[in-house]
């Protein structure tokens, strides 16, 4: 994967472009929300739509020239109606926080409360975080998980919602290792009559291949990405019931965008109609297999696991019991030098901060795209405990970074 073209003009960004794909070719992509997409989506996003004024929706645009467009964006529409089984799908967020941002946009007036989960215990900034819009604009309560188990608290949820008697309910998450029972929350929701907004980021490659059920006719809403689990390229989608479907479409466009990327709406499209394919349901059990198979093997190593394990695509490590002296931030580090990037986070019960947290979150979708079965997984997870039992030792890091050009070379990438 070259960038001439680029390098005829501007030499700089073509040495960066070139090392990026370096980077991502040559250590571990272990960061939860990151996964590889295909040439073809790469080409969708790098074509000629990124040129085109498309504001509106399909057949109704503000400006001419929209027939490609249109088809590009109504083949997304199509695509993604048949992987979730929405009534109701708009596919121009530029981001998972936009899609949120519609929901709220859509729903709430300013000042009305919002319940969702604590960002330390897995919630997202786009849930109600002081620094985000959603934390200035409206009133946020937040629930936790049981710290004790690492498992949602359904029951403390409930009693929360029925003091609170928030406008609107936010599941979904960003570190959260776990099945989300979307009925249990749903039920919540309409006892204290609060909309439920599903926010499937992280897991949504995952609903679509069937491998995690489903909030799509449960919840109201139901936002994710494209490019965590799904291998769709960089953006975000709403879902909801018919009924909600203009006021949606009308909070994404004009309430919140321009005009939408139409490059990376085609890209979701390929990578939509890639995820209708059998495989990609293989893609996605083996996702979770891989995850599995690393988890049991840092437990082995004497890791401690939120939950001790997971249902999903991600594993989130709580350092303070096995490695005391070690914050999350000094295991990131130690490990991105010997060639595995992943992130320092916040668990539950968070007694460091955000910024150096004390845990660790790892996760298997990019290195499943790249081929790695469970074995792989398990060579992986005694390489992170080599380094995290060592993390100042430079010469276990340089062994650590061999082993690793290994197992790439052995799984490469974008040839
Ligand atoms: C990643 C994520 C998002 C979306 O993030 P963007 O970077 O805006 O696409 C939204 N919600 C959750 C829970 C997430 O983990």
């Amino acid at each position: 994967m070259d960038h001439d073209k680029v390098r005829d003009v501007d030499p700089a960004v073509a040495d960066a472009l070139e090392g990026e794909v370096q980077r991502q070719r040559e250590t571990l992509q272990m960061i939860a929300s990151e996964n590889h997409v295909s040439d073809a989506v790469l080409d969708a996003q790098g074509s000629a739509l990124t040129n085109k004024y498309a504001e509106g929706y399909p057949g109704e645009r503000y400006y001419g020239g929209c027939e490609y467009a249109d088809e590009v964006e109504q083949l997304a529409i199509d695509r993604a109606t048949e992987l979730f089984g929405a009534e109701h799908v708009n596919v121009q967020p530029h981001s998972g926080t936009q899609a949120n941002q519609a929901v709220y946009f859509a729903m709430l007036e300013p000042g009305d409360k919002i319940l969702s989960l604590d960002l330390t215990h897995g919630g997202h900034l786009s849930h109600g975080h002081p620094a985000n819009f959603t934390g200035q604009l409206y009133e946020v309560e937040q629930y936790e998980v049981d710290a004790e188990t690492g498992y949602l608290d359904y029951e403390g949820l409930a009693e929360h919602a029925a003091e609170f008697e928030p406008d609107i309910i936010v599941s979904g998450y960003s570190a959260y290792p776990r099945e989300v029972e979307w009925e249990r929350i749903q039920d919540v929701a309409d006892d204290v009559d609060a909309l439920h907004l599903a926010d499937i980021a992280h897991i949504t490659g995952l609903v679509a291949a069937g491998v995690h059920p489903s909030p799509v006719g449960v919840a109201d809403f139901v936002t994710g990405s494209t490019h965590k689990t799904i291998r769709s390229g960089r953006g975000g989608i709403v879902m909801c019931d018919e009924e909600y479907a203009d006021d949606i479409d009308a909070a994404v466009f004009p309430g919140g965008q321009g005009g939408p990327l139409m490059h990376n709406v085609a890209g979701k499209a390929v990578g939509f109609k890639e995820a209708l394919e059998p495989e990609f349901e293989e893609y996605a059990e083996q996702t979770i297999a891989n995850a599995k198979a690393l988890g049991e093997r840092l437990s082995e190593h004497g890791f401690s696991l939120v939950s001790e394990g997971t249902d999903n695509h991600l594993v989130l490590v709580d350092l303070r019991e096995s490695h005391p002296d070690t914050t999350g931030g000094d295991a990131e580090e130690a490990l991105e030098e010997a060639g595995i990037v992943l992130n320092a986070n916040t668990v539950p019960g968070e007694t460091r901060s955000a910024f150096n947290p004390s845990g660790i979150r790892a996760g298997t979708p990019a290195l499943t795209t790249r081929g790695f079965d469970e074995d792989d997984c398990r060579t992986v997870a005694d390489l992170i405990a080599r380094v995290v039992d060592s993390p100042d030792d430079e010469s276990v890091l340089a062994e650590v970074r061999e082993e690793v050009a290994t197992l790439c070379d052995e799984n490469p990438l974008y040839e």
